[in-house]
């Protein structure tokens, strides 16, 4: 079993419920189990600056699947809530990204981990600090990295209902 941390995202539609279905299709795939959610996060958009604030949490898993077998579930569920891909960083429905995968550094056209912008999102940072404050990240503490960047920007929303 590998510890296995995932970071969502959704500024489209009822963003609360995204989460909630993206949660629980996840809590579904084969092979895993979820151990912790963290609280749901705020945060102004990043990258394409002309859309709807985002609703951002982080989960840490338990699997058995293999990376791109994990990477193809959580396409599975983009697709599932209907997102599209139309800009770059613009509105969508879900993302699911895979943040952690145990300490697999790896990187191809289809997969890089850890991915590859952790460092630089307070939106990825925060909910991440709140599963588990000892991560290590390409040789810096989370707190080390949010230290780094500007926390403005982003606010706690609150728990996932
Ligand atoms: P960002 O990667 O900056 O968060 P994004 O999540 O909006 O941007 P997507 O459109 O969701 O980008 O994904 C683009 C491609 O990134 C996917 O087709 C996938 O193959 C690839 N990818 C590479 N590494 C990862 C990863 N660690 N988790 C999820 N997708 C990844
Ligand atoms: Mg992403
Ligand atoms: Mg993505």
């Amino acid at each position: 079993m590998e510890s296995v941390y995932l970071g969502l995202g959704t500024n489209l539609g009822d963003k609360e419920k995204n989460l909630k279905e993206a949660v629980e299709l996840i809590s579904n795939f084969p092979k895993t189990e979820l151990i912790k959610v963290s609280k749901v996060y705020e945060t102004e958009p990043w990258g394409y600056t002309e859309q709807d604030k985002f609703l951002n949490l982080c989960l840490e898993v338990k699997t058995e699947l293999a990376p791109y077998q994990l990477l193809a579930e959580c396409q599975g569920v983009e697709k599932d809530l209907d997102r599209e891909r139309k800009i770059r960083w613009g509105p969508r429905s879900i993302d699911v990204d895979i943040l952690l995968y145990g300490d697999l550094a790896l990187s191809d056209q289809k997969l890089t981990v850890p991915h590859p912008r952790i460092q630089e999102r307070v939106f990825v940072l925060k909910p991440l600090a709140e599963l588990d404050k000892k991560l290590v990240i390409k040789g810096r503490s989370l707190l080390e990295w949010i230290e780094l960047l500007d926390e403005q920007g982003i606010k706690e929303y609150g728990e996932l209902g």
